[in-house]
């Protein structure tokens, strides 16, 4: 497909460079060539972006709730409108085999909107009567005002539109920034918003590297919430800028996500969703399982199963139909998951399968490596301990319950973990104990929008999602009248 690339901010409703014209290369993963450039912006278009934003903010947040999901509804519908072309857009960028942008990115995006279009006009404010003092309290949900959304790399426009589309039906005005990893889709969704007539300043799109750009965005005052979407690391980061100036701040993370297979499970489906949940988008998502825990009646048919399966599985180009896992995103991403793996050797973990680059016929200069299956190693390594986010797995034989969620529960992490058993009481039981904000009980990645979604510890503070988005994006202010 012939696509017409050409990556610019979106800012005051029009496109234009940064302003001092600073570029950035961006690469094909899948041959490790350079295919386009995007703005390299800075702390002055950070400063632009925010007088565009407030100088919106006044319209846009009393524009009638039903216009604003009217708006939103059009945007979703032009996400629709553009499929094929964002699809492809999102593999030339991300790596991901085309399948997949198409299964799972762009339909995700086109839903985010319409969810958030449909959830403002369902928002309403509390009522409390005081009974015995005559009196009525209610809540006034007001948007915000500028807002920040900063997204990464793995899942761009899913990511992307899942923290804008709250924060614009809400009523706020945006400055959102995509990863400079992964601009294109985003570079594309500025068009959708011009064609159907987003007032200009409402969403401000900025492209360009995270220490600047968005750690500009992290100190500029007059931003007065952000939701950032990525690594520990900067969560950290931002954090550590952002708090003690009282931002109100979503901080979505890490995680090294337990999975646990008790041998009364399903097998079948189980063995199906693990190969899934483990080896999908490279392993690249933030809820992908990475340690396996698998108990020791059923370890040694789980090993062999599991191996076979990852084994016939092709890591490939990802424009290539039969491709399963396609390329890493990045050359940096990619080095530091082949420097995990040296790690996971020298801890003394066996590579079962993979553990190796791979070099497509054609593609020999794109990021690859084979879905990687290690065991043998103790729950405190590194490798058991630090996010990877590639397609590198551990597997580890347990005996009880008791013991295995000890193991699960011992990391910095709490995203999510998902749990393989037939038995009832025992689920309830797990569910209840696992110190991670989402627990799948046999399924993986089964999204409902309407819950609550992130993580405990160092995976996350707040929560998106439903309602709890609304809520963040949203000041509430008690009015108490005595009659
Ligand atoms: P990252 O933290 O490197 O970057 C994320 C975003 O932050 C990018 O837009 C980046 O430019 C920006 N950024 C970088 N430095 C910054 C700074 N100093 N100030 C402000 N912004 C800055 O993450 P990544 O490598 O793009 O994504 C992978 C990470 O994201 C993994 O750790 C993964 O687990 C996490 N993730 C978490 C979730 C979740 O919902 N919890 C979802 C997806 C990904």
């Amino acid at each position: 497909m012939e696509l017409n690339i050409h990556i610019l901010n979106y800012l005051g409703g029009m496109l234009q460079p940064s302003l001092d014209g600073g570029q950035l290369e961006v690469f094909n993963p899948s041959n490790g060539k350079v295919y386009t450039h995007a703005p390299n912006s800075s702390a002055a278009d950070v400063d632009l972006a925010v007088k565009s934003a407030q100088d919106a903010f006044p319209s846009w947040s009393n524009t009638a709730v039903e216009e604003r999901s009217r708006i939103l509804m059009k945007i979703a519908d032009g996400i629709d409108d553009r499929f094929e072309e964002l699809a492809y857009a999102e593999t030339l960028d991300n790596g991901k085999p085309l399948w997949l942008s198409k299964q799972m990115d762009i339909p995700r995006a086109a839903a985010n909107i319409r969810f958030f279009a449909n959830a403002i006009t369902q928002f309403s404010s509390e009522s409390h009567e005081t009974t015995g003092l005559s009196a009525i309290n209610y809540t006034l949900r007001s948007p915000i005002g500028v807002v920040g959304c900063i997204s990464p790399w793995n899942l761009p426009l899913y990511l992307f539109t899942w923290k804008i589309a709250p924060a614009i039906a809400a009523g706020n005005t945006v400055i959102a920034k995509p990863s400079e990893v992964t601009p294109l889709t985003a570079s594309i969704f500025s068009e959708i918003c011009m064609k159907v007539g987003l007032p200009p300043g409402v969403l401000n799109i900025l492209h360009g590297q995270g220490h600047k750009v968005g750690e500009a965005m992290s100190r500029h005052p007059d931003i007065k919430a952000l939701s950032f979407t990525g690594s520990t690391r900067v969560g950290r980061e931002i954090a550590s800028i952002a708090a003690p100036m009282f931002k109100k701040l979503s901080l979505e993370m890490g995680g090294k996500n337990p999975v646990i297979i008790f041998d009364d499970c399903n097998y079948e489906k189980m063995l199906k969703t693990v190969v899934r949940s483990s080896f999908i988008n490279q392993g690249q998502i933030c809820l992908c399982g990475s340690r396996i825990y698998v108990q020791r009646s059923v370890y040694d048919r789980f090993k062999q199963d599991f191996v076979a399966a990852a084994q016939n599985m092709k890591a490939g180009p990802p424009l290539e139909a039969d491709t399963q896992t396609g390329a890493i995103v990045s050359q940096a991403h990619y080095e530091k998951i082949l420097r995990h793996i040296e790690t996971a050797k020298r801890e003394g973990g066996t590579i079962l399968c993979g553990g190796k680059p791979v070099f497509p016929a054609g593609h020999e200069d794109g990021w690859y490596i084979s879905p990687t299956i290690i065991e043998g190693l103790p729950q405190h390594c590194t490798t058991n301990q630090d996010e990877i986010f590639g397609p590198v797995v551990t597997i580890t034989a347990f005996e009880s319950e008791e013991e295995v969620l000890a193991m699960a529960n011992d990391s910095y992490y709490g995203l999510a973990c998902s749990l393989w058993t037939e038995n009832a009481s025992r689920t309830h039981r797990m569910a209840k104990s696992i110190q991670t904000g989402i627990v799948w009980i046999n399924t993986w990645l089964m999204r409902d929008l309407r819950t609550p979604f992130g993580g405990m510890k160092n995976s996350g503070v707040g929560r998106e999602g439903g309602l709890e988005a609304l809520r963040f994006f949203t000041e509430p202010k008690n009015v108490c009248i005595q009659y």
